[in-house]
């Protein structure tokens, strides 16, 4: 069955394509050494002919050189957004997370960012009001809802949106609905503390049974 998997860089051990001047070989797999050349190509004049997406790609490299190791992320976020001239950033949040939401919000005034929060609450859309059944309505009467969430701040026009911990799935409807470009502030785990990497450090130990 394994023969029948497909290798791709999840499943190399080396990362020679990071570094020129090291020892590693590239596996037979590589896709840096097997990928089609007119993809790369495509890439790259995607950031020729896009003054945006050259700035995006300059500006991240800058605040990751200058706060590697030292900036938590929330900061990180604020210098990116500053660099890129943003203006007004938008707050797409769980409900449950509105103190941290809040505490983000405070960070980016300090900045002098102009800053807008919606709720995945916002608007009292119901279960029923959009075809849920009887068997899925699960917890509460009102959907979370991220498209509501990305047409309000589409509306505000901000110029960038950070998700705070909107569920899994809700993520994708938001980043599909948004205008702006978008960044993720917390990443939603009720389990770890909002740290979902954790049970993959331990997938091999406490986090086993995920396996089974
Ligand atoms: S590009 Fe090649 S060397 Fe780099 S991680 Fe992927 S498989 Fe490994």
């Amino acid at each position: 069955m394994c023969d029948e998997i497909k290798r791709s860089c999840i499943d190399c051990m080396g990362s020679a394509c990071e570094d020129d001047d090291n020892d590693m070989k590239y596996p037979p797999f590589c896709m840096h050494v097997n990928m089609k050349p007119e993809l790369r190509a495509e890439s790259v004049e995607k950031f020729r002919n896009n003054e945006e997406f050259l700035q995006m790609s300059m500006q991240s490299a800058a605040v990751e050189s200058e706060g590697y190791g030292v900036w938590p992320r929330v900061k990180e976020i604020c210098e990116f957004a500053k660099r890129m001239g943003y203006k007004k950033i938008g707050i797409a949040t769980c409900v449950g997370l509105l103190a941290e939401s809040r505490a983000m919000a405070k960070l980016l005034r300090h900045y002098g960012f102009e800053v807008v929060g919606i709720s995945c609450k916002s608007g009292q859309v119901t279960k029923q009001e959009i075809g849920y059944t009887d068997n899925n309505c699960g917890l509460g009467d009102y959907i979370c809802n991220p498209i509501l969430q990305a047409t309000v701040l589409n509306d505000e026009k901000t110029d960038m949106n950070i998700i705070m911990g909107l569920c899994v799935g809700h993520d994708t409807l938001f980043i599909k609905h948004s205008d702006a470009p978008i960044t993720v502030g917390v990443t939603k785990d009720r389990v770890t503390g909002h740290n979902p990497v954790q049970p993959l450090y331990q997938l091999n130990s406490y986090y086993s049974k995920l396996l089974k």
